[in-house]
């Protein structure tokens, strides 16, 4: 028997499977998806079976055999493998990268597993002769051969098989007592000496818990004895003690969902409800993009929608954005679908993911709650997949491997017959485009759910504020808003734009920034240079000293820092009571969730914030939200510039009004003429759409066209041109006519780590030959740039270009 392994060797990454003979004595277990030890050169390595097969290429005297099975049951399903294939194709990732990717960190590269002894009595022959009197005993001790008997106790729940993890993220356990029969509990209170007052107490209290099983934590509190006591009579016999695995806990409580019940589904909610639950119960994988502004209540669609498919034994998948969303959002679905629910994102500890993906594994909960990688929970029966806010950028990995987590769940609904659902109040553009192409099924939710108008936004033009002599961050009608705000005790939410910092120059007079001459788009400050430089051309140009347009000197780099906004704030409003979110301030685990608790139970004023507060808020005495500047976003030298802006001033104006109290929203701006702050002022999605889309086309931009983009480093500025020169040459004498490659030009952050970057992007509209000729680009950097110290990396769809 042969196995094909895909190893784990990265420092050299060799991306095919390798041949390794298979002992005799794990023929009868060694199944794909299983993790093994190999021997690689002189090393061990860990490596994935991927296939079994009866014959090699590799004549058998070079044929090594496998070291070591290390997962008795397969960590991967089939459908896995297959899928980790399809990545490697679609992302040109290696093979181990994209299984890796899989799995929850404790799994990846460990290879300690260790033997649980559960039901001691039950262990006999050799496997009771190695374990003696052991609790946990590493797998390796047993030896392959023995591993189908262990495999069988495992079935029968003597012992239970697992995969040290370090220290700090093992499995949870905790000691039982179970307590014996009462003959024995007064043969031991006869045997006992006049001064054992202590062991006699605690007999007294096992009568009263005959045959029952009790963790040994609650005897001690229930029974006010001791550790020592309990241990004594668990020696003579009068109990038996054990350790049992427990979950770690993640939520630190519910959060109060608010609002409370929803009341009957509104009929465009029963109609998405009714299309979708067509395709649920047809096992059809269908796509539908679910269009409803904010409010509307696509989440309780969703929840429906599970239910029926839970009704049907099938399991369904939610993936939510960021951590920002998890503690709301998770809640209401705890709260709905109660102890079936696990929770994935990235705020756990290696130890509490891998407990939660251990409870999916096991078929122990049928909804998953997650973050992008929770698109990989290893269901075996899916009846839905769900990406709420489908058109945020952190569904993308921005590193290998570099997949899309709607590509994937669109995969995964193919293999298991499944719709997906992908929500938002404002779509991708390419969703939308595909959902009028009708790729995708297009549902509408056009109201509100409780009916509650839209906020009102008012669009502040800053540039009126200077002139009338205002050099605060604040403009009047923002101040006076908060201060109505504080007066009537109720709360405001204050957005800041992190993203954009300092990186484009601005007229503050005028309200123009410096663009390129050939490409309607901001030029971009590099520091490294001090000069303007256009990403898509190329074009350079030095920083000017007035303004091109009206000739003032008020011209400067344009950003500020939360902390600055905050002191500000203080200087306007002393008595008010402000809560900052951003990077700084949520870097401890449980810190977000934290901020949100006390925001929710009205401890602070003003919750002044970067992106991370811009979705998922949900507070009924939020009615004002202001935006400090809609600009940051809007000057980025990124193509999705404008409709980025535009979901975001959306998704923040969301915030304001979603109750019974109205919301009012301020948005401040140098560009209150730009059509994606006019337009998401009445979340004014199909005149957006229409406008980016002939942009989009007039600039050969997706969706009319791919983009993939081509990145490289390295420590010599000349030699990185060079070789991205060198690739875009080789590219251009290989791609076919329509495609266009850009570049190469700097990147915008032109060193990092005192690597210089270049990159290219590849515009295409069909070209069938592309994977293959990337492919080989990757067969050149790997034989010979990769040598010389050039880093490249391949983005196929580049959730940004800049
Ligand atoms: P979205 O996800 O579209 O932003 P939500 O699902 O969060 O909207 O719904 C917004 C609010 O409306 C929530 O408080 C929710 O409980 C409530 N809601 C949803 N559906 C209904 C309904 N049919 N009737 C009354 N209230 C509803
Ligand atoms: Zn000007
Ligand atoms: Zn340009």
């Amino acid at each position: 028997m042969i196995a094909e392994v895909i190893t784990d060797v990265s420092a050299h990454p060799v991306d095919r499977p390798f041949d390794y003979a298979v002992p005799e004595r794990m023929e009868e277990v060694i199944e794909p998806g299983a993790r093994v030890r190999v021997p690689f050169g002189n090393r061990k390595v860990l490596g994935f079976v991927i296939g079994i097969k009866e014959e090699s290429d590799v004549p058998d005297s070079r044929l090594k055999p496998i070291d070591e099975l290390l997962d008795p049951e397969p960590v991967l399903t089939g459908e896995m493998l297959r899928l980790a294939d399809w990545m490697k194709q679609t992302t040109l990732c290696f093979e181990i990268d994209a299984l890796q990717a899989m799995l929850p960190s404790a799994l990846r590269a460990k290879y300690e597993k260790t033997v649980h002894i559960l039901e001691p009595e039950k262990l006999a022959g050799e496997v009771a002769a190695i374990a003696r009197n052991r609790r946990v005993v590493p797998v390796k001790e047993f030896g392959d051969r023995l591993l189908p008997a262990l495999k069988q106790l495992a079935a029968g729940g003597a012992v239970s098989i697992e995969t040290a993890v370090r220290q700090r993220t093992n499995i949870k356990k905790e000691k039982v007592l179970h307590i014996g029969g009462p003959d024995r509990l007064r043969e031991i209170r006869e045997s006992l000496p006049k001064s054992a007052s202590r062991q006699a107490e605690l007999i007294d209290w096992m009568e009263t818990h005959i045959g029952m099983s009790v963790p040994s934590k609650d005897v001690m509190e229930s029974a006010g004895t001791t550790r020592a006591t309990i241990k004594a009579l668990v020696d003579k016999g009068a109990a038996r003690e054990t350790e049992e695995e427990v979950y770690r806990k993640p939520e630190s409580g519910l959060m109060p969902e608010s609002g409370g019940l929803p009341g009957p589904l509104t009929e465009e909610q029963a109609t998405a409800v009714g299309k979708i639950g067509e395709a649920v119960d047809a096992g059809r994988d269908e796509t539908f993009l679910l269009h409803g502004v904010t409010g509307s209540g696509k989440t309780e669609v969703y929840m429906q929608v599970i239910r029926q498919v839970l009704d049907l034994g099938k399991e369904a998948i939610v993936l939510v954005p960021e951590i920002s969303l998890t503690p709301q959002i998770t809640s209401r679905f705890k709260r709905r679908f109660g102890p079936m629910v696990a929770v994935m994102h990235s705020g756990l500890s290696a130890g509490e993911k891998y407990d939660e993906w251990r409870k999916i594994q096991r078929g122990e909960v049928k909804v998953v709650v997650g973050a992008r990688s929770a698109v990989f929970a290893p269901f075996r029966n899916l009846g839905v997949i769900i990406l709420d806010e489908e058109h945020e950028s952190s569904y993308k990995q921005e590193d290998s491997p570099r997949y899309h987590a709607r590509d994937v769940a669109i995969r995964r609904s193919q293999e298991h017959g499944c719709p997906v659902i992908l929500g938002s109040a404002t779509p991708a553009l390419e969703s939308y485009a595909r959902a009028h192409k009708g790729v995708y099924s297009l549902l509408t939710l056009t109201e509100r759910a409780k009916k509650q108008p839209l906020p009102e936004v008012q669009v502040v033009d800053m540039r009126e504020e200077l002139k009338n002599g205002n050099r605060s961050m604040f403009s009047v009608a923002l101040a006076e808003a908060i201060r109505d705000r504080l007066e009537k005790g109720e709360q405001t939410v204050l957005f800041l734009n992190r993203r954009g910092y300092s990186s484009f120059v601005l007229c503050r007079d005028c309200g123009t920034s410096v663009q390129c001459p050939n490409c309607d788009i901001s030029l971009t400050y590099h520091r490294a240079t001090e000069r303007l430089q256009c990403h898509y051309c190329g074009h350079e140009e030095q920083v000017p000293l007035t303004c091109p347009e009206c000739g003032s000197e008020h011209i400067r780099f344009f950003g500020t820092g939360t902390q600055k906004v905050q002191e500000e704030l203080h200087r306007l409003f002393p008595e008010a009571r402000v809560l900052r979110m951003d990077v700084d301030t949520t870097r401890q685990k449980g810190a977000h969730e934290r901020l949100l608790r006390q925001f929710g139970d009205g401890e602070a004023d003003i919750l002044l914030g970067t992106q991370m507060i811009a979705k998922g808020l949900d507070f009924p005495n939020i009615t004002l939200v202001g935006v400090l500047s809609a600009d940051t976003m809007l000057r980025l030298s990124d193509f999705r510039a404008a409709e980025k802006t535009f979901q975001l001033l959306t998704q923040v104006s969301g915030r304001a009004g979603r109750h019974e109290k109205e919301g009012e929203v301020v948005v401040q701006t140098y560009a209150p003429e730009h059509y994606a702050v006019e337009l998401a002022k009445d979340q004014a999605y199909e005149p957006f759409y229409a406008i980016e889309m002939g942009n989009r086309k007039r600039y050969s931009y997706p969706p009319f066209y791919f983009v993939a983009l081509i990145q490289f480093s390295h420590e010599d500025l000349i030699k990185v041109s060079e070789t991205a020169g060198n690739a875009v040459r080789y590219l251009s004498g290989k791609l076919g006519p329509d495609t266009v490659i850009i570049g190469p030009t700097s990147a915008e952050v032109a060193r990092v780590n005192n690597r210089y970057r270049y990159q290219c992007l590849i515009k295409y509209k069909k070209e069938p030959k592309l994977a293959g000729v990337l492919t080989d680009l990757v067969k050149i950097y790997r034989s010979s740039w990769m040598k010389e110290g050039i880093l490249m990396s391949i983005d196929m769809n580049p959730s940004t270009i800049s």
